[in-house]
């Protein structure tokens, strides 16, 4: 089968997008590859079509566990066999899957980069048959770029076990982090793939304003259809959502804080159409494939170009005209000072979170590796009087420098082992009928569940026994109390894994030059964030352009800066003569079209005021 055909047959669709074919044409070909593409750009097919077309399993390796998930569920729902192995996983599970993925005839296994590095995955790199690397979000990897996640660094040495070609992909990436992730992936020859990030139908506007949440609700009403607004602060999001619904516009608001049952709910809303504007922390809009956003509007200085191009980019997927504004004034620039402060707290104030997490959650000293603590960043902070962003960079800075890693937003899935006695069961007595049927499903459904706790489909044993899901937790917690089954419930949170044992104050290596690196990039990008909205006379988008590598773009004609150059005085009788007097009388009448707008819109005009003029002996003719 050709690529087109592969495409056309799993995808239906009738052909390749820009650079798509290139691609897979040069991963076909067995070239590492590294491809640059604006998000939305379709990078998924990129990798998914040539796996398809080689033998073997491929394994990609992508940071963010919702959009694994995600894939998965949408290769699985067009026939192709794939699986996934994610933070959150028992050991057992992971056993399980790995075998799966050895013998299963899979075409896919996502993982999460901190599995790479485990024994149990290094052990069955023998018997895995490996037909691409695949690395998703490869910016990653950089430690110049502005998503560093170390375990990444880990694809490098399993380049040395498998030899199979790398394909890498990512939507940010300047010229120096490009370079860097074919460094890091080990490339036998660089090869860049790059798409442009021209978007000819977003309009990228900045605003310096005084009042932003009257030229918010301003944009809100003006442009029709669905928009985000970007806000740094959780408090803000709430308070901004208010005031737009004060203004009579359909707004909610979305950040971390909400339940998962709350932000599932208002995703879904927003992305019908139901909630107009959402107004989210940039929690919000990773992965989400809504095409007709008309509008992206940051309240606040996003700190750095990557972020923003990225987010702005959220709007117009579907191609029609949209608008990424930036509203900002002089104490953003302020604010964004305070925020390289916290974003990176001192060495000892690092040490010092390294140390209280473990009190925190009771890690001895020499103890601790491959544990995973529930992280509560606000009881944690609350606890020891912590600001709660510094501790929460503190916690991130020590997953850079390899100590730990912190998954965010965790789903752990239900678990159930059946403790009590099988030969117990048959002649047991249950308040409930019903739980009599679980335990039966419990039995059939679930290999092993006498000696470990499965995993369990909440859904999915709810229908078997003819019950809701409320009603089956209820169940289930009732079969806990009389000690026939151990229940851990379903929970959501974030969790940290522990890398290595609790090491002891004075011997933790922070890596200083590391970290002095790092805050000098941060502060780079700060910088061109703060040029971007203080630039005057480069076209917005070939700012952004720019900083990614595409040099000399083209005005975009649609920014503000583009149309502000466009827009020409109006050519009155007056305006004309000072025009010509400044001259010195001498001019063409090509001077005096390039330079006003026609008063009513036709040529003619400027003929009829210019005569006007000479007749009275106000100008002298035109040259030539
Ligand atoms: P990225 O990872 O680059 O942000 P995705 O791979 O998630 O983008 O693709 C974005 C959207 O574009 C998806 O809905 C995908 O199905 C769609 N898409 C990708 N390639 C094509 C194509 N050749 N034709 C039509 N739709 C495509
Ligand atoms: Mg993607």
């Amino acid at each position: 089968m050709q690529p087109e055909e592969v495409l056309k047959k799993y995808w239906g669709y009738d052909g390749f997008r820009p650079m798509q074919r290139e691609i897979v044409a040069s991963a076909l070909s067995g070239k590492d590859t590294l491809a640059l593409l604006p998000t939305g750009g379709g990078k998924s097919v990129c990798f998914q079509v040539p796996a398809l077309m080689k033998n073997g399993l491929a394994i990609v390796v992508t940071p963010l566990i919702a959009l694994m998930k995600d894939q998965v569920q949408t290769l699985r729902s067009r026939g192709i066999r794939a699986l996934s192995i994610h933070a959150g996983m028992t050991r057992r599970e992971v056993d399980t899957a790995l075998n799966n993925a050895a013998y299963g005839d899979f075409k896919f296994l996502y993982l999460s980069p901190e599995r790479l590095s485990t024994q149990l995955f290094r052990s069955y790199l023998p018997i895995l048959d490996i037909s691409y690397i695949v690395v998703d979000e490869a910016h990653c990897i950089s430690q110049w770029g502005y998503d560093f996640r170390p375990d990444y660094l880990e694809i490098g040495t399993l380049r040395e076990q498998i030899d199979a070609p790398v394909i890498a992909l990512t939507a940010t990436a300047t010229p120096e982090v490009a370079d860097d992730i074919m460094e890091k992936l080990c490339f036998r020859e660089k090869h860049l793939l790059k798409g442009s990030f021209r978007r000819e139908n977003l309009s990228y506007i900045v605003r310096k304003c005084e009042d932003k949440a009257g030229q918010l609700a301003g944009i809100c009403k003006g442009v029709d259809g669905s928009g985000i607004v970007y806000v740094r602060s959780r408090k803000g999001c709430e308070e901004i959502a208010a005031f737009l619904r004060g203004s009579g516009i359909s707004a909610s608001f979305y950040h971390a804080g909400l339940g998962t049952a709350a932000r599932s709910e208002r995703q879904d809303a927003w992305k019908k159409g139901e909630i107009r504007v959402m107004v989210s922390t940039n929690a919000f809009g990773m992965g989400i494939d809504k095409s007709d956003v008309r509008f992206v509007v940051h309240n606040d200085l996003p700190d750095s170009p990557e972020a923003y191009f990225q987010e702005a980019g959220r709007a117009g997927r579907d191609g029609k005209p949209s608008y990424a504004v930036l509203l900002w004034n002089a104490s953003d620039l302020r604010r964004l000072g305070q925020i390289a402060a916290t974003s990176f707290p001192s060495l000892d104030y690092i040490a010092d979170i390294y140390q209280k997490v473990h009190v925190f959650y009771q890690v001895p000293y020499e103890a601790g590796e491959g544990r995973q603590l529930k992280f509560n960043l606000q009881e944690f902070a609350s606890r020891y009087s912590l600001s709660r962003s510094s501790a929460y960079y503190a916690v991130r800075y020590l997953e850079r420098a390899g100590h730990w890693t912190l998954t965010e937003d965790l789903d752990i899935q239900t678990r159930v082992q059946i403790v009590a006695d099988r030969r117990v069961l048959n002649d047991i007595e249950l308040p409930d009928y019903k739980m009599y049927a679980i335990l039966e499903a419990l039995m059939r459904g679930y290999d092993g569940i006498f000696s470990f706790p499965h995993a369990i489909n909440e859904a999915f044993l709810a229908g078997k026994v003819d019950c809701t899901v409320p009603q089956l937790r209820q169940l289930l917690y009732g079969l806990a109390l009389e000690h026939v089954i151990k229940y851990i419930p379903s929970d959501h949170s974030d969790v940290i894994t522990l890398h290595h044992d609790r090491i002891r104050p004075g011997n933790l290596d922070l890596q200083p030059a590391r970290y002095k690196m790092l805050k000098e990039h941060f502060e780079r990008r700060m910088a061109a964030m703060k040029a971007y909205v203080q630039e005057e006379e480069t076209c917005r988008q070939g700012f952004l352009l720019d900083y990614f590598g595409e040099q000399d773009a083209a005005p975009c004609g649609r920014c503000d800066v583009c149309r502000a150059r466009r827009a020409k005085p109006v050519g009155t009788a007056s305006a004309l003569r000072d025009f010509i007097h400044a001259r010195n009388g001498h001019y063409h009448i090509k001077d005096i079209r390039d330079a006003f707008e026609n008063p009513s819109g036709t040529e003619g005009d400027y003929i009829t005021l210019l005569r006007d003029l000479i007749d009275r002996g106000a100008v002298p003719p035109p040259e030539g």
